[in-house]
């Protein structure tokens, strides 16, 4: 097993060690792997991320430490950024960990344990995991549902403690001591020994991660976003510099979504509702004006088109509207007093074709556009009163020329 530097000080960001055994790269693992003695590099567990960074040999050569992870015999795998020349089993080795990264899980999974306590302290609610990301944080609560108001306690009382600079200890106990102690979380009996984290007077459970000395290290403790999710509820949280990072960010896009209406930043949510009532209203005027328009340009296309055997054929290629509105006129077309057959195309992208006829009209809209349409390998379809389609895009197809054709075949 390898001996595990971090237990006893999350602050040891240099140690020397000696490799133990090597790993090369296999069809399963694509990177090389160092087993050291000792190691300071903390491998993905409990939520917590792995730590990254430099391993130097002997003669000055550094290999990266991409990714460390625990193997099941209890050893930690180092594996190097590849292509990497593997050290020879015995040689000296210098680990030197990524302080800021390592600082920022401190922090992170330190606020994770206050904001836990903080949640069962006020609420009752215990947490029944912890995930770290990239970008934020979160605990899934074995709560059906957390309101606003809860959020806001639990991270008021959570940076209460943070403020109270309170000090994190480690201790080691038996689970049956363990047992006794009132954990906030008690882990399965397969470890006869435990290792205890403890925020003076407010929190302990068992956990084999980093964390910092005193909880005014953790900054500040920022809740996000809250989710339901099948076990509970999903709650996003941020840390330390991840906080101010977060809040710097947040701030930016308000101050400019602000300064885009003019406006002061607690007044955006108002103009942004304004906005979208005020663009709902046009989109209701524009629909109703083209509806009038549309009903104006039928009753002048029947008007001006005399009736063959008490039927009317209006046949119109719009250059300058789009489908939608190619249907609408064919609609007004076929719904007015006299019987009537629409053959409408629009040749705005996308073009398309519509042909409709006064419903119970004795022709047959689909037969017929599919007939125009196969001669010009375009698709579509419909039933007897209805059918729409269009013709391949960017071909040349004379779509005033389609129409006549239809005309003529379903009018002779
Ligand atoms: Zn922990």
């Amino acid at each position: 097993m390898t001996k595990r530097l971090y237990y006893d000080s999350s602050d040891i960001h240099e140690f020397d060690s000696v490799v133990e055994d090597v790993a090369p790269p296999s069809p399963e693992q694509s990177h090389p792997a160092v087993i050291l003695r000792e190691t300071a590099f903390y491998p993905t567990s409990g939520g917590q991320v792995h730590d990254t960074g430099w391993l130097t040999l002997e003669g000055a050569e550094r290999l990266r430490v991409a990714e460390v992870a625990d193997a099941e015999d209890g050893r930690v795998l180092h594996y190097l950024q590849a292509p990497a020349t593997l050290p020879a089993v015995g040689v000296r080795v210098r680990g030197s960990i990524d302080p800021e990264r390592r600082r920022d899980h401190m922090q992170q999974h330190s606020g994770q344990h206050v904001l836990s306590a903080a949640f069962v302290e006020l609420y009752q609610m215990p947490t029944v995991s912890f995930h770290m990301g990239e970008d934020y944080c979160s605990i899934d609560l074995a709560s059906p549902s957390v309101s606003a108001e809860q959020i806001a306690g639990a991270e008021k009382r959570a940076n209460q403690i943070v403020f109270e600079n309170r000090p994190l200890r480690i201790r080691y106990v038996s689970h049956a001591e363990a047992e006794k102690l009132g954990l906030r979380k008690l882990p399965p009996e397969e470890r006869d020994e435990l290792r205890l984290v403890e925020v003076a007077d407010f929190d302990l459970s068992a956990c084999g991660g980093t964390h910092v000395s005193a909880s005014g290290q953790i900054g500040s403790i920022l809740l996000r976003k809250t989710e339901k999710v099948r076990q509970g509820t999903h709650v996003e949280f941020v840390c330390g510099d991840r906080a101010v990072r977060m809040a710097r960010r947040d701030y930016s896009a308000l101050n400019e979504a602000a300064a885009l209406f003019s406006a002061k930043l607690w007044d955006v949510p108002e103009q942004i509702r304004k906005s979208v009532e005020e663009s709902k209203l046009l989109r209701k005027q524009k629909d109703d004006a083209l509806d009038e328009l549309a009903e104006v340009m039928a009753r002048a296309a029947l008007q001006s088109q005399p009736a063959i055997t008490g039927r009317k054929i209006v046949v119109r290629v719009f250059s300058d509207r789009d489908i939608a509105f190619a249907k609408l006129f064919a609609q007004k077309v076929t719904r007015a007093a006299t019987p009537a057959i629409a053959l409408v195309a629009s040749t705005v992208d996308p073009p398309g074709l519509v042909f409709a006829q006064t419903p119970g009209g004795s022709a047959d809209m689909g037969a017929s556009l599919k007939q125009v349409l196969s001669s010009v390998g375009g698709r579509g379809g419909g039933s007897r009163d209805f059918a729409q389609g269009g013709v391949p895009a960017g071909s040349a197809v004379d779509v005033e020329r389609l129409l006549r054709e239809a005309a003529g075949t379903i009018g002779g």
